[in-house]
């Protein structure tokens, strides 16, 4: 029997064990006590990987499905000013459009945001700011908090994509006045694809829209969620709930703290390594932006072809991610997402050294060596 990939890439990551078998049982009824628990389990979790005591729903539809949730809800009508450098963030602008007056602050992919332009917007008006957290196409940790200390100064409510950062690096909703804030199931929370979670603050239901849509509108979220035992409006993907409430154990067995370090240090040994071997990180970084803790973008050199490198690495059973339409073929992605140690960084680094040498690139040092460092 061939060995499944590893998978190192920003999402769908690895599962643990337990999470996978708890997808495993007879059907149960989601109108029931069982249910409810489950539900307020992974609710209690997500808080506080959300860094917020606000109200907090689990929907069953991957990221984008939350994403469109805090538009249509609490965005609808209203001048957005949406915060772009990166393929999520012009997703959250597109998504901005369909449902109210949206503009893009945009910057190139993989560099710093201009908060001088979100400033300007603001000033004219933008009812709305949202920016995503992590930008997982471009291996960029942007501002969230300066970003929602400006959109309070303006009165705006602040949408924060959490998605490739809750769970797996600091991130603190209500200290940073982020109104919605939400993430997805197959990222650093390493459950099954197919769940997001989205909280919700007083500030945002006291500018909830008149025309809400129907399968995502979350005041029915919230109705079912008060009642007891806790439910969702419609039938949800129970199974995924399963598998989520034991990727959420797993989460607080380890504890929160502990979690982000592990990402940080992960993601530190994969850019030691990279800069030992002379690669170029491909994010542009000042003092607000960082490099990601959870995904690190690295560019290509002349030399190298993307298919043969991460071909040559597959081949070893890793699979990392490439770039994303105009960076495809540019970058390289390795996640480090969810449940992933020292073992699997250092295969994916050692194959992808191979692979390097392979192309003909000569790597300047010694890269592993490097990320044993940064690791033992
Ligand atoms: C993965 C991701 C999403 C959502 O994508 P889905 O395919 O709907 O899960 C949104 N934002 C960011 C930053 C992501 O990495």
């Amino acid at each position: 029997m061939e060995k499944e990939p590893l998978l190192m890439l920003p999402g769908p990551v690895p599962m643990p064990e337990r999470v996978r078998y708890a997808m495993m049982r007879q059907a149960i009824n989601h109108r029931g006590a069982e249910f409810g628990q489950v539900y307020a389990d992974c609710a209690r979790v997500l808080k506080t990987c959300f860094g917020t005591t606000n109200e907090l729903f689990v929907i069953s539809g991957s990221g984008t499905a939350a994403m469109e949730a805090a538009i249509s809800n609490f965005g609808r009508d209203k001048e957005i000013a949406c915060l772009v450098n990166g393929k999520f963030g012009e997703r959250l602008f597109k998504i901005a459009g369909r449902y109210g007056k949206a503009t893009e602050i945009g910057s190139s992919w993989g560099t710093p945001l201009d908060l001088a332009a979100l400033e300007e917007r603001l000033k004219g008006g933008a009812e709305v700011v949202t920016l995503v957290h992590n930008e997982t196409s471009a291996g960029i940790l942007n501002p969230a908090e300066a970003v929602g200390k400006l959109a309070r100064k303006y009165d705006a409510l602040f949408f924060m994509d959490g998605i490739t950062s809750i769970g797996g690096d600091t991130v603190e909703s209500d200290a940073w006045g982020v109104d919605v804030a939400f993430v997805g199931s197959q990222k650093c929370l390493a459950a099954p694809a197919g769940l997001s979670a989205i909280s919700v603050s007083n500030r945002a239901w006291e500018r909830y829209t008149k025309n809400p849509p129907y399968y995502l509108d979350l005041a029915a979220y919230r109705k079912s969620a008060g009642s007891t035992p806790m439910e969702t409006p419609y039938t949800p993907a129970v199974p995924l709930f399963l598998a989520l409430r034991e990727a959420c154990m797993i989460i607080d067995e380890e504890g929160l703290n502990n979690r982000v370090l592990r990402h940080k240090r992960l993601s530190q040994a994969v850019r030691a390594a990279a800069e030992a071997w002379g690669l170029t990180l491909f994010p542009k970084v000042d003092n607000l932006h960082r490099y990601s803790n959870t995904v690190t973008a690295i560019t290509i050199p002349e030399s190298v072809k993307d298919s043969d490198l991460r071909g040559t690495v597959k081949k070893m059973g890793i699979e990392m991610a490439g770039g994303q339409d105009h960076l495809k073929g540019n970058i390289f992605r390795i996640g480090n997402m969810g449940s992933v140690g020292a073992p699997e960084i250092l295969a994916t680094l050692a194959a992808t050294e191979h692979a390097l040498r392979k192309q003909g690139f000569t790597v300047k040092g010694n890269g592993l060596q490097a990320a044993c460092e940064v690791l033992g």
